[in-house]
C-alpha cells in the first residue's frame, strides 16, 4: 500500500538565538514563505529554538497562525520534582511543542546519554503528547568498524523498547561525521541506512507503523543538496543544524523540489 509521508523539514538551532532574535528570524522566515507562496500541504515545517525562546516563539505562531511546528531540543525522562536544571514534558505540551528532539549525538557524546536514557526521554515525550524525533548514527570510527547502518539500526531498536508499541515517532539519521563538518552522506549511503532503520520499524511494529512513519536524513543538508535525500525511498524529510539558522538558506531547503 502507499502511505504518503508529509516530508518534515526541521530545523535544530542548537544553543543559538536568544528570544528576541528567535522572533525575528520566525517572522522574517514567515514572510519568505509566504512571498514564495510556499504551499504548506506539501511539507511540514518545524522549528526547534532553546528552551528560553520557546514561549516567544509559541505565542507567535499562534498570534499569526503560522503554519510551523514547535519542537524542543530535549526533555527530561522524569515528571516533576528535585531534578535541577531539567523540563519536563508537561511544560513543553503547555507551550505548544509538538517535536522533541531525543538522542542528538551532541547529547549522548557531550552529556553521555545512554540508549536507555534516550529511550525514556522519548517514552516522557510521548506520554505527554508529543512526537519524539529519536536520532541515530555512528561516528567515523563506528563506519569503519562496523558499516553504516548497525550502530543506528542498534540505536532505533534500543529505544524502540521503550515505546508503548503504537507511540508516533520520527526517526532522523545523522551519521556523526556529517554533522557540521560539510561533508554530508550520499544520498545512496543515507538511503541504505534509512531503509535498514525502515526494516527496524517494520519487525518491531508492523507494515502500517513502517510505512507511516518518517525517516529523516541531518548532517550538513543545504539547499543545494536537500532534493537529493528526499527523492530518496526510504528518506521523508531533513533534520537542518547550521542552515537553519539564515533565514533564506532555511526557505530554500522548505521549498526543495524533488
Ligand atoms: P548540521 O547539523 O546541519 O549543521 O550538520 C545537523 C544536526 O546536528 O542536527
Amino acid at each position: 500500500p502507499v502511505v504518503a509521508r508529509t516530508p518534515l523539514i526541521a530545523g535544530n538551532w542548537k544553543m543559538n538565538f536568544d528570544h528576541l532574535q528567535a522572533i525575528a528570524f520566525v517572522q522574517k522566515l514567515a514572510w519568505s514563505l509566504k512571498d514564495a507562496q510556499h504551499n504548506y500541504a506539501d511539507v511540514e515545517v518545524a522549528v526547534f529554538p532553546p528552551f528560553t525562546d520557546l514561549r516567544s516563539v509559541q505565542t507567535l505562531l499562534a498570534a499569526d497562525k503560522l503554519p510551523v511546528a514547535l519542537g524542543a531540543q530535549d526533555v527530561s525522562p522524569e515528571a516533576a520534582g528535585a531534578f535541577t536544571g531539567d523540563v519536563s514534558a508537561a511544560m513543553l505540551g503547555k507551550l505548544d511543542v509538538r517535536y522533541v528532539l531525543v538522542g542528538h549525538s551532541e547529547r549522548r557524546a557531550g552529556h553521555n546519554e545512554s540508549d536507555d536514557t534516550v529511550g525514556l526521554k522519548a517514552r516522557a515525550a510521548v506520554a505527554g503528547g508529543m512526537v519524539p524525533v529519536i536520532c541515530v548514527g555512528e561516528t567515523a570510527e563506528d563506519l569503519e568498524t562496523h558499516g553504516a547502518a548497525a550502530i543506528p539500526v542498534a540505536q532505533l531498536t534500543a529505544a524502540l523498547a521503550h515505546l508503548p508499541a503504537d507511540a508516533e515517532i520520527v526517526v532522523a539519521y545523522e551519521p556523526v561525521w556529517a554533522i557540521g563538518s560539510g561533508e554530508p552522506a550520499t544520498p545512496e549511503q543515507a538511503e541504505e541506512v534509512g531503509k535498514a532503520l525502515r526494516e527496524v520499524l517494520r519487525t518491531e511494529r508492523g507494515d502500517a507503523i513502517a510505512d507511516a512513519t518518517r525517516v529523516l536524513y541531518g548532517g550538513s543538508v543545504a539547499s543545494q543538496n536537500v532534493a537529493s535525500y528526499l527523492k530518496q525511498p526510504n528518506l521523508d524529510g531533513a533534520l537542518v543544524g547550521g542552515a537553519s539558522l539564515k533565514v533564506d538558506e532555511f526557505s530554500r531547503i522548505v521549498q526543495f523540489k524533488k
